[in-house]
């Protein structure tokens, strides 16, 4: 697939099947990245910092290795809160669970991860998270109806969080987050800072009206990508390059001059 090629595979409900989040291995797999997170962060941090030091033939040579491995397992992507919803059509168990990344960052948490399947996975989930303050008791999952996950998106979208959606053994779908880089999202700090790609571009690109555009500044503040600057008219602009195509720039616009396109030109907003 091409960045922006319209093809939004986390809109495919076979992405959220049943048999997949049943397969035994996969399921050890999420238990193993969520009672090991902060061990492997520990580890893998400076290890990427030392590769990110080192001679290109070697940075290659890592990538090679580790790029293909990250897009099998666990890779995501920002997606705007338009088709969080849709998602929420698709995979109908909604269940708020911890956020690993502000457990290891010590970063204050208030339920921002939400698991996305088809059936129910407490066993799962009780398993996974049995090491955090809030497990192994089941009754601590707190399962989410569509308007209170809505409710979870549209507060984490005042606070200024980027929805992201993401893999756990390609092609399942199961988890959405809202995410920061204040916050500890360590998918934005391997990609962002230590060059190494856990994250992929979303869908869209922001697009901002100029004749609407007030020249207030709060959109540079809030694009986690530093993709968006004021040009010496005050008009807002956006790098095209940048851009994440999060769409969280929009909540900060109070002169409703930012949306979202597509690559064929066509809005969610
Ligand atoms: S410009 Fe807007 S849509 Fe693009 S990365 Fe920044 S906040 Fe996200
Ligand atoms: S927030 Fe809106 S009005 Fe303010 S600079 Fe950005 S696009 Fe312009």
């Amino acid at each position: 697939m091409q960045h922006r090629d319209g093809k939004t595979w986390y809109l495919e409900a076979q992405n959220y099947a049943a048999d997949l989040t049943h397969d035994l291995e996969r399921r050890e797999f999420v238990v193993d990245f969520v009672t090991g997170f902060d061990r492997r962060m520990r580890r893998n941090i400076p290890l990427l910092k030392a590769v990110k030091a080192a001679p290109a033939p070697l940075r290659h040579a890592f990538d090679a290795y580790a790029r293909p491995r990250q897009m099998r397992e666990h890779w995501g992507q920002p997606v705007p809160i338009e088709e969080c919803e849709r998602i929420f059509d698709i995979a109908t168990s909604i269940t708020q669970l911890p956020c690993v990344c502000r457990h290891f960052a010590g970063t204050p948490e208030r339920g921002y991860c939400l698991a996305v399947t088809v059936t129910p996975h407490d066993d799962l989930f009780a398993e996974a998270f049995r090491d955090y303050d809030s497990g192994p008791d089941t009754a601590a999952f707190q399962r989410l109806s569509r308007d209170q996950a809505l409710a979870v998106l549209r507060r984490a979208k005042q606070e200024g969080l980027m929805h992201s959606v993401w893999t756990f053994k390609s092609p399942l779908i199961a988890a959405i987050c809202n995410c920061s880089r204040a916050s500890g999202c360590m998918a934005m700090k391997t990609t962002l800072d230590l060059g190494f790609q856990t994250m992929w571009k979303g869908e869209y690109l922001a697009i901002v009206d100029e004749t609407a555009c007030a020249g207030c500044g709060a959109c540079v503040e809030r694009c986690p990508f530093d993709a968006l600057a004021l040009d010496d008219r005050a008009v807002a602009v956006v790098d095209g390059d940048a851009c994440f195509g999060c769409g969280i720039c929009r909540s900060s616009c109070g002169a409703d001059a930012i949306s979202l396109e597509s690559h064929p030109g066509e809005a969610v907003t």
